[in-house]
């Protein structure tokens, strides 16, 4: 079977039509993983039993005559920071080497129920911190376009697995740009929901007031359909609200709709340091939305240049925050021989020349050899912008910039219905290019963290259909929505494909 053309809707046909049983498409997924997933590094282990029992239960539906529901045997690979009750959620962190996830993420008891079918859990950078995959402890992915190319971050490998076929959709994470940025490297579509639309339940949290989980599909019908089954109110999130409650205006789009909208182009976002390929492709989505004579008007996004040191100063804080939890004595253990590391950790103790208690040290030994270097950064960096004399001039001082730039977009969204953005400045980068320059990768998502400090809604979409292997660099463009109107995006987004 051809894995390159399935969607989520023709697996659905496929079984309700009898092409296939759904452990028959299982099997094949799980087979062409096995081979694939050699060269990208796409996953960090697959859930083999899980997925075959899953698919059997589809099978007896079937059998039943049930009516499937549209995801029944949708094998959808999930981003390892996403609890999936008995099996292993690391978060790409040594630190959680050793942990069992005891419950299941609300996405994903919302995804069982639907018939969805679990192959694997996919690659990240550690805890969700970064922009490439470079960053996971366990395993650097490939970009199935170019192999000595990034995949992004960090739900790279839940990118990789989706553009090399080797699921036909997944989800990942966003806090600043981790399901935007891998779909755009990867030509795929990703979105990022409004901040309480999805249920972070479940999900390792790595900053809390910018996380969102989200699709990662093939087409931007999928990533709808997917949304649908993740969103919506649930009491074991606090943040999450009830959807359809806040939806006031339609739920299908026609194209009499589309074409009423207004567009804008911010003209930040199209300033120096745009990649001139980049920036020739958006010009050529551009020219084909106008053929739909949807209207463009250039805006202002004019905090834009204040997002990134607004958005290291607020994630980091809140990284220190929820990583605190991570003691060596909670979860899981990084080593059971704890008498050969002590006397390692004797050294080490030394050097930072402090006694410790037993307790003490225990925090010190797994937390020091449980991180990663960016994780430790970024834990320092909150830990000091949050401390007595520095929170008024950093943490307090960023939130009101986070407001200022939440306040430009509510003013921009009085003109225009749709944001049209780059997703990135430049397409994927080589491995090892900014793995040693934290500052050079932050800057790669400067046009994807002012999304989640104002908590809308975005997605990224392919500029054409990539062909794998065919020497092209994929680049996407991103759409930004008001709160809560994913339809928007997603309507614009899926005129846009049939255009392709
Ligand atoms: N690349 C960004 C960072 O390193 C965003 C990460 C994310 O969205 N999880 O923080």
């Amino acid at each position: 079977m051809d894995l390159s053309n399935l969607t989520i809707k023709k697996i659905h046909e496929g079984l309700t039509d009898k092409k296939f049983s759904a452990f028959e498409i299982t099997q094949e997924f799980l087979a062409y993983i096995e081979e694939k997933d050699r060269k990208i590094n796409a996953y960090l282990r697959l859930t083999k039993d899980l997925a075959l029992s899953q698919a059997n239960q589809v099978d007896v539906w079937l059998a039943e005559k049930r009516e499937l529901p549209i995801l029944a045997g949708a094998p959808l690979a999930i981003k390892d920071n996403i609890l999936i009750e008995g099996e292993p959620a690391t978060a790409g962190s040594k630190i959680l080497a050793n942990y069992r996830a005891a419950y299941d993420a609300t996405v994903i008891k919302k995804l069982k129920q639907a018939g969805a079918i679990f192959p694997g859990k996919t690659n990240l950078d550690e805890f969700a911190m970064g922009s490439s995959t470079e960053n996971s402890a366990f395993k650097t992915t490939k970009n199935p376009c170019d192999l000595e190319r990034v995949p992004g971050g960090s739900s790279g490998g839940s990118a990789a697995a989706v553009a090399a076929d080797m699921a036909v959709a997944a989800l990942g994470s966003d806090t600043g740009g981790s399901i935007r940025q891998p779909a755009g490297f990867c030509g795929v579509v990703g979105l990022k929901p409004t901040y309480g639309a999805v249920s972070r339940y479940g999900l390792i949290a790595m900053a809390s007031s910018l996380d969102q989980i989200g699709p990662i599909t093939k087409t931007v019908e999928d990533a709808k359909i997917l949304f649908e089954a993740i969103k919506g109110r649930d009491a074991l999130d606090s943040t999450s609200v009830d959807y359809d409650a806040v939806l006031e205006h339609s739920k299908e789009f026609s194209l009499e709709g589309i074409r009423k909208m207004k567009i804008g182009l911010p003209k930040e976002y199209f300033a120096g340091g745009l990649d001139k390929q980049t920036r020739l492709a958006i010009d050529e989505a551009i020219k084909l939305l106008k053929s739909l004579k949807i209207e463009f008007r250039e805006i202002s996004l004019p905090r834009t240049k204040y997002a990134l040191s607004c958005y290291y100063i607020i994630m980091s804080a809140e990284v220190s925050a929820n990583l605190a939890r991570f003691d060596g004595i909670r979860y899981a253990r990084i080593d059971a021989d704890s008498r050969a590391k002590e006397s390692e950790y004797m050294s080490e103790n030394q050097r930072v020349n402090q006694p410790k208690s037993a307790l003490e040290k225990i925090y010190f030994r797994q937390r020091g050899r449980g991180f990663g270097d960016e994780a430790k950064r970024r834990i320092i960096l909150g830990t000091f912008v949050l401390s007595a004399g520095y929170y008024d001039a950093y943490y307090a001082k960023a939130q009101k910039v986070r407001r200022l730039i939440k306040k430009d977009f509510n003013k921009a969204f009085q003109e225009v219905d749709v944001i049209l953005t780059p997703i990135s400045p430049t397409p994927a980068f080589k491995i090892g290019e900014k793995v040693d320059d934290p500052l050079a990768m932050y800057l790669s998502d400067i046009f994807t963290v002012p999304v989640n400090l104002a908590g809308l809604p975005a997605i990224s979409i392919p500029i054409k259909k990539y062909k794998r292997g065919d020497g092209e660099l994929p680049v996407g463009f991103q759409l930004i929505g008001k709160p809560f109107r994913e339809t928007d995006i997603l309507g614009v987004g899926q005129y846009y494909e049939k255009l392709l």
